[in-house]
């Protein structure tokens, strides 16, 4: 109940532009501010510093170019080119190729052409360039369509991306046995939108027994699935369910959010796991800094501690 209180009431802070420009001004303004917690910076120069210090210490990552829902087709385009010069950023600086985004943020809301069309043009250029683009999943509106979008591109060769599934969505199951059947890579997270009750569980114990389904599903059937999340007991299934079939450490990884349970981090990479870490940063991170706060009910303490000390 505390949880969807506090998802609540951050998604309605989310709303809020007052908020928002006050949050521009001093969340992120010192080593220290609350939003890097969750965000490595503001520049690509940040991002790449966070992920050589991460790639430093034996664990893997993934960068994401923070934004979602443009509202102009320009808009769209600006993110798509950023997303190709990013590339060339970080082949110039030789960390890990991966990156993640979302479709929204090349236009998803605007017009699906214009949407596939970037995609193409990123997928592209991370062929020439040896990346691996994972398609993130957003709100319940755009699970079908991003979906689609994600087998068109597969369907027509490109085979360097990968997608991401939610357990709270009851349909899940169906669509991680389609996402098997074509060999693509997938992402499993409990999902972290606040949605309608009646497309999402609602209930904590229905959204882990399904992750736990999926999961065994991906570590079966699947392509070299990614399980994501800082949960110590979906993380401990995994690792029994991978011992008893005899799945090697190699054939799957763990995933997690950058600045959340560092501890687990280092712990899973030194028994011998793949762990990647997903590095957010840009300009554009007021949503994806509210959802991690309302992720966690003790975050609203956070926030309130560290506005206190930042005056
Ligand atoms: C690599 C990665 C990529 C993701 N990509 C997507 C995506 O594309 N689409 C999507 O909908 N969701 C995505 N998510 C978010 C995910 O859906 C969950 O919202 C998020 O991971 C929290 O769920 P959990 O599995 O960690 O379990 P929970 O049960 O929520 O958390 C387990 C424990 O982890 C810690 N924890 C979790 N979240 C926080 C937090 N914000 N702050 C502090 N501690 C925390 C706490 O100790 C908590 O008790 C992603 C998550 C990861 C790790």
């Amino acid at each position: 109940m505390i949880d969807l209180v506090s998802k609540t009431f951050f998604h309605t802070l989310a709303g809020s532009q007052g908020l928002k420009q006050l949050a521009s001004r001093y969340a992120m303004r010192r080593p220290h501010s609350i939003a890097r917690r969750f965000i490595a910076g503001e520049t690509v120069e940040e991002a790449c510093e966070a992920a050589r210090t991460i790639e430093a210490v034996g664990l893997l990552q993934t960068l994401y170019m923070v934004g979602e829902r443009v509202a102009t087709m320009a808009e769209a385009d600006f993110a798509t080119r950023r997303y190709l010069t990013l590339m060339d950023r970080i082949v110039a600086g030789g960390i890990g190729r991966n990156l993640s985004l979302k479709l929204t943020q090349l236009g998803l809301t605007i017009d699906r052409a214009t949407c596939v069309d970037n995609l193409r043009r990123i997928l592209d250029g991370a062929g020439t360039r040896d990346f691996f683009i994972r398609v993130d999943m957003e709100d319940s509106p755009f699970t079908q369509v991003t979906l689609d979008i994600f087998e068109t591109m597969w369907q027509q060769g490109y085979r360097n991306a990968g997608i991401v599934l939610q357990s709270y969505l009851p349909r899940s199951v169906a669509d991680a046995k389609r996402m098997n059947e074509l060999g693509a890579r997938v992402r499993l997270v409990k999902g972290a939108y606040k949605e309608p009750r009646k497309v999402a569980y609602k209930n904590g114990a229905a959204v882990d027994a399904a992750f736990i389904e999926i999961m065994q599903l991906l570590l079966t059937e699947g392509t070299y699935p990614a399980i994501a999340t800082h949960d110590a007991n979906m993380i401990a299934a995994t690792r029994a369910f991978a011992i008893k079939r005899g799945i090697a450490r190699d054939r799957y990884e763990y995933q997690l959010l950058h600045g959340i349970r560092r501890d687990l981090q280092t712990e899973l990479t030194a028994h011998g796991y793949r762990v990647r870490v997903y590095i957010p940063f840009g300009g554009e991170w007021f949503p994806y800094f509210m959802r991690r706060l309302g992720e966690r009910p003790a975050n609203v303490r956070f926030v309130v501690r560290s506005i206190l000390r930042e005056h």
